[in-house]
This record gives C-alpha cells, structure tokens and sequence, in this order.
C-alpha cells in the first residue's frame, strides 16, 4: 500500500459499539484511514443506556498519547468523550506538545439517555484549555448552548453560536442540525471566521441514531487525515453519516447504533 493516513480518536469505549471509540475506528476504517486510540473511559453500555462509566486515570490518558506521539504521529485527532477537565488538561497538552494542528473536538456531553460523559464542572476546560486548539469544533445544538452560554431557537441563533465558537478559538465551528425543530429542514452549518456554509439534507424518521455525532466527526477526521480541505471533509463526512442514519441496522431493544459498514 502507499500512503497510509492515520487518525487518532481520543474518546470513552462504547460496549455496545455504536458510539464512542468504536464507532471512530469502525469509520476510519470503512473511509481508508488507520485508526488508532486513546481511552478516556470504559462505559458498560447497550442500546437501553449507560449503565457505568469508569474513568481513566489521567496518567493513563497521557501515556497513551505519548506512545503515539513517539511513534505513530497522526494525520488528524478527534476528541469525543473526555469526562473531567483533569483529562481535558493532559490531552490540551499532548496536542500543544506533539503540534496536532488537524484537531477535531467534538464536544461530547451527555447521551442520549441522559447519563453524563463530561462532568459539569468540565465545561469551563473544555473551552479554555480545547477549542483554542481546535481546527473544527462540531456541537449538536444543546451542546453549542452550553459551550457559548447561549439560547439557540432559530438558524440565526446558530449563526451567531458558530461565530462565538470562532471567537473562542476554534478555527472553524460547525453547528449539527438534527436537533432542530422537526418541522424546519435540517441544516448543518460551518462557519469559517468569514462564511456560512449551509448544508442540508433530509431528516430520517427512525429510534436507530446511537453514535451519530461521533461517526460524523471521526468521518470529517478521517477525511483530514486524508489531506482533504474542512470543506471537502464536511461534504464526505456527511454523505457518509446519512447513509449511516438511513441504512440502520436495527439491532438491541432500544436506541440501535447507525449503520458504519460503508
Ligand atoms: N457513549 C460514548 C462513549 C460516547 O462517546 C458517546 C458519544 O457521544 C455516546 C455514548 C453518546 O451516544 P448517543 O449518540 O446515544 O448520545
């Protein structure tokens, strides 16, 4: 084989294999690229919910970088969950010290269920120490609420969010749309410090949407590790994610996980 592109995922391992870790490797593995980790936190985890979460030592968390960064740098880093701001500062420093320009962080916060994967306190790390690092920040729309403090009903709100996440450092912000009001067409918005991008695409009806936010960052990661422009990146990614949503596989009783076979 020629090029190898490596990704590197920074984020909680999903028993259940729909979100988190798994779901990064699964993806990069599906776009091309090698996939590689370091864990946050386990979760004991099926399509019912999170039924523990058991946190890295911190210590472990800056080992397993300094391991990569030694030997296997990456071509791009995504960030999923981090749990605490003591593993925010490591990762905020192992991606300063080994130069990880191509960083993705997607803020990860609570599931679906409602169970916590960044502690609360965390919050106000996550955008000092983080998203100055960032090349793309990618929240949901509750999480661009937390992150900018911000009430976002409408397409301007999140207009004004994505130029506040720009303002905090992150390079370029891109808002996700599935949480917006069922009735307005569903749009992604990336903001690039200049221009809006908006990105539309159909809402699909279905419970089988575990590990959605996850697969399209490691997705848009995975196209960075290729080389690819954020905007290019964007477009893959999220071909990749709506065909993920669309083709469900429709396994466990409750929340199933998005389809990663490409
Ligand atoms: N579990 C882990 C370890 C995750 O990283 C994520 C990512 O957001 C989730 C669960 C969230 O899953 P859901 O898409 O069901 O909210």
């Amino acid at each position: 084989m020629t090029n190898i592109y490596k990704a590197l995922t920074i984020a909680g391992s999903d028993s259940g294999g729909g979100a988190g870790i798994q779901a990064d490797l699964k993806t990069f593995q599906e776009l091309g690229v090698y996939g590689m980790s370091a864990l946050t936190a386990v979760t004991a985890q099926n399509t019912l919910g999170v039924h523990g979460v058991y946190p890295m030592e911190p210590a472990a968390v800056a080992a397993q970088l300094d391991a990569l960064g030694a030997d296997l740098p990456p071509d791009a880093v995504k960030t999923g969950m981090l749990f605490s701001s003591e593993i925010i500062r490591v990762v905020a420093e192992k991606a300063a010290q080994y130069e990880w320009r191509r960083l993705v962080i997607d803020p990860v916060m609570v599931a679906k269920g409602g169970s916590r994967l960044l502690l609360r306190e965390a919050v106000d790390a996550l955008v000092a120490r983080l998203l100055p690092l960032a090349l793309v920040t990618t929240p949901n729309i509750p999480e661009a609420e937390l992150l900018t403090g911000m009430r976002i009903a409408s397409l301007q709100d999140r207009e004004i969010a994505a130029k506040t996440l720009v303002e905090m450092g992150s390079r370029y912000a891109l808002i996700k749309g599935g949480h917006g009001a069922p009735d307005e067409p569903m749009v992604d918005l990336l903001y690039d410090g200049k221009e809006f991008r908006h990105l539309e695409s159909r809402r699909v009806d279905t419970r089988h949407t575990h590990g959605t936010g996850c697969t399209y960052s490691a997705a848009l990661t995975a196209g960075l590790a290729q080389g690819r422009t954020v905007e290019e990146a964007m477009d893959t990614a999220k071909a990749f994610i709506q065909a993920a949503i669309e083709d469900g596989l429709g396994i466990g009783a409750g929340h199933g996980p998005t389809n990663h076979f490409a």
